[in-house]
């Protein structure tokens, strides 16, 4: 049974999804380049290391929930990687949200090193992340994705093996179109209302209970109203996965037209100074547009 676990990357995310692991009686040793993000885990019962063989010398598996391409690119790769100082048969589970390609790269290196690698990424946010109520969409072996299913449970709810290497960052990128999507939608919708001197609240409450109703619309449409935009999801983050999704589908070879006038709106969010905020903050955007 797997117990030693090393966790890499220990923010928004990773942080709580560290501690459930602790909770569960996982031996979870974290690792991440801030020192407060290591001593919170401490706090909560884990064990500190102060580097990344320090962290993998021993695992059973190692989970990394970094940003973007580059960091996991660092944390995996060169002399001071998981993949020099992980031992064979080691699982290396990658959680963060990053291009199909990448993550590629990353396990048919792994494999070569006798390290079992799975693409991870997960949905649900802050929220499900603390709650252990994520979504977990992994690409990889079965059997490595089967051997590692209890400790996906203690992460997440609603657990799939989507395919091969890769498969599970094709389907956080289509989820991540779908999101963004559904939000610029909502933005409109708040503004097409508000314009029209209809109260936005008794609309959308309509709209959350008919064919239109979605999880967005359900959590968002109150704080998007009363203009509450702090993360949660950061429009950095969001505009980083837009720039994932396209090239996942230039890779594919297809157009995604709506996709792409979305990814041009989580730009604009981003080039007026909005980075920092929920992606939500699309909104914003819209507004301005209006003028
Ligand atoms: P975050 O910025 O809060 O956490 C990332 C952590 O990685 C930070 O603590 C940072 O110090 C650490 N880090 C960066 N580079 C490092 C390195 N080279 N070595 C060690 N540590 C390093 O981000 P987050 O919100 O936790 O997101 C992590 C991933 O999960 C991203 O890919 C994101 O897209 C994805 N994701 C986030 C959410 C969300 O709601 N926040 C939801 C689903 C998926």
């Amino acid at each position: 049974t797997i117990t030693r676990t090393a966790f890499i990357g220990l923010g928004i995310m990773g942080g709580p999804m560290a501690a459930n692991l602790v909770r569960a009686d996982y031996d979870v040793t974290g690792y991440d380049m801030s020192r407060e993000a290591v001593e919170r885990l401490v706090a909560a019962g884990g064990r500190a290391a102060a580097s990344v063989p320090e962290a993998v010398a021993g695992a059973d598996v190692v989970i990394t929930m970094l940003p973007d391409s580059p960091q996991v690119e660092e944390v995996a790769f060169g002399g001071d990687g998981l993949l020099e100082h992980g031992k064979p048969g080691m699982f290396h589970v990658d959680m963060s949200t990053i291009k199909p390609e990448t993550s590629c790269r990353v396990a048919q290196a792994a494999t070569i090193k006798g390290i079992r690698p799975l693409d991870a990424p997960v949905s649900g946010g802050e929220r499900g992340a603390v709650d252990g109520t994520l979504s977990i969409m992994a690409g990889g072996h079965a059997d490595d994705f089967e051997a590692l299913r209890p400790l996906f449970g203690v992460l997440g709810t609603t657990v799939r093996h989507v395919g091969p290497s890769g498969a599970g960052q094709t389907v956080k990128a289509a989820n991540q179109l779908v999101v963004g999507g559904i939000f610029g939608l909502v933005a409109e919708a708040i503004v097409l209302l508000e314009a029209s001197g209809v109260d936005p609240e008794s609309g959308l409450d309509v709209l959350a209970g008919g064919l239109a109703g979605s999880r967005i619309l359900e959590l968002r449409r109150h704080s998007m109203i009363k203009r509450e935009f702090a993360p949660g999801f950061r429009i950095d983050l969001h505009h980083k996965d837009m720039g994932i999704v396209l090239a996942a589908a230039r890779r594919a070879g297809v157009a995604l037209p709506l996709t792409g006038l979305v990814a041009e709106l989580m730009a604009a969010a981003k080039a007026q100074g909005h980075g920092h905020l929920d992606h939500s903050a699309l909104l914003k955007v819209i507004e301005r547009i209006n003028g």
